[in-house]
């Protein structure tokens, strides 16, 4: 576990469209590996691993956190922001957040709101200014972006804690496999997607699977649950417990033939998951599927504890065994292979045979 990239991830500032810093620390990977890379029209990141006549894979996570954007600065100094994707409600009162100005500088602040029954709503951040001449004069503009001020910070029992999870575990994974398996052969072209937008509505998945076109999508994303301390059944989504397997959310339902791959390749792999479903939200997975005539597309990845938040918590043995899987799964995805989970004249049992 490289402890220190996941720092890095985490600790860059990154909501949709502002994607620089975390498009920067891929770039250096790809760079590192001499790797060719593409970008779509969005900023989405594509680093071809190989060439091969195989079918095309793509592994996509995405770049961009859930944060907030200046909108205004009142005569009495305060900063009003908007939400930049779902932050949870309480996360949105008293909160310590940075500013990204536009020249690169780091301004942090409080952030808080009024709550309206369920809502919170007029967000502002407070720099500590008096005016608007003093807030501007410190580089903050509309348009400027706000994160958590969260600091990465690893925990008791081989676990960590920091903001923006949600999904630079994702993009730490494209990173790792990069990493293992820039010079390994591979009976497929494999495409690693940083995509842009994904948490104001799946966007860069839509562009980046177009310019990749792949054959097979397998979609790297992050989930928490409701109740932190549920060890029952319902909860899919336990710290350690493995990664998760998503089989159903409101944007993608998955192909039963290529799950039942996935789970085939961990229990070959002794590599736990856990079968999850999301009841309500998506990932890149639901745009990625529909582009060209359609994807066999597959959601997994490490769970995590809290999300939408100024942090969450993860594990970094489910952190390594998604992996593991990757590892595994890249490896088996030949012609023969994607060919016979594109082929829809059998049905998924058939293939234990
Ligand atoms: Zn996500």
């Amino acid at each position: 576990m490289d402890t220190e990239l996941l720092r890095k991830l985490s600790e860059a500032d990154a909501i949709a469209a502002s994607e620089q810093e975390v498009r920067d620390l891929l770039l250096i990977e790809a760079q590192h590996y001499g790797k060719e890379v593409q970008f779509d029209g969005l900023g989405s990141v594509l680093i071809r691993v190989n060439h091969s006549d195989g079918p095309k894979v793509m592994v996509c996570a995405h770049m961009d956190e859930v944060g907030f954007i200046v909108r205004s600065v009142s005569r009495e100094g305060a900063i009003d922001v908007l939400p930049v994707g779902n932050v949870r409600m309480m996360a949105r009162t008293l909160q310590p957040v940075r500013i990204t100005t536009r020249d690169g500088r780091k301004i942090p602040g409080l952030l808080d709101g009024e709550t309206k029954g369920e809502t919170v709503e007029n967000l502002r951040v407070d720099i500590g200014a008096t005016s608007a001449d003093e807030v501007l004069a410190s580089g903050i503009d509309a348009g400027d972006r706000v994160t958590f001020d969260t600091r990465f910070q690893s925990l008791p029992h081989q676990r960590v804690m920091g903001k923006a999870f949600d999904d630079r575990l994702g993009c730490y994974l494209l990173i790792t496999l990069l990493r293992e398996l820039h010079a390994t052969p591979l009976d497929c072209e494999l495409w690693l997607v940083a995509s842009s937008s994904e948490e104001v509505g799946l966007r860069g998945g839509q562009t980046a699977s177009r310019a990749v076109n792949p054959d097979l999508a397998l979609v790297l994303d992050t989930a928490c649950w409701s109740k932190n301390f549920d060890y029952s059944n319902a909860n899919h989504r336990q710290t350690g417990a493995g990664p998760m397997l998503v089989l159903y959310d409101k944007s993608l339902v998955a192909p039963p033939k290529l799950t039942a791959f996935v789970e085939e390749v961990a229990r070959a792999q002794c590599i736990p998951l856990q079968k999850d479903m999301f009841s309500n939200g998506g990932t890149d997975g639901g745009a990625i599927h529909l582009s060209g005539t359609g994807v066999p597309t597959v959601v997994l990845g490490p769970p995590t504890r809290h999300g939408h938040c100024a942090a969450s918590i993860a594990d970094t043995q489910d952190i390594d065994h998604t992996h593991q899987l990757l590892v595994a799964l890249v490896a088996r995805l030949n012609r023969e292979t994607v060919a016979h989970l594109s082929d829809f004249r059998c049905f998924p049992h058939d293939e234990r045979r």
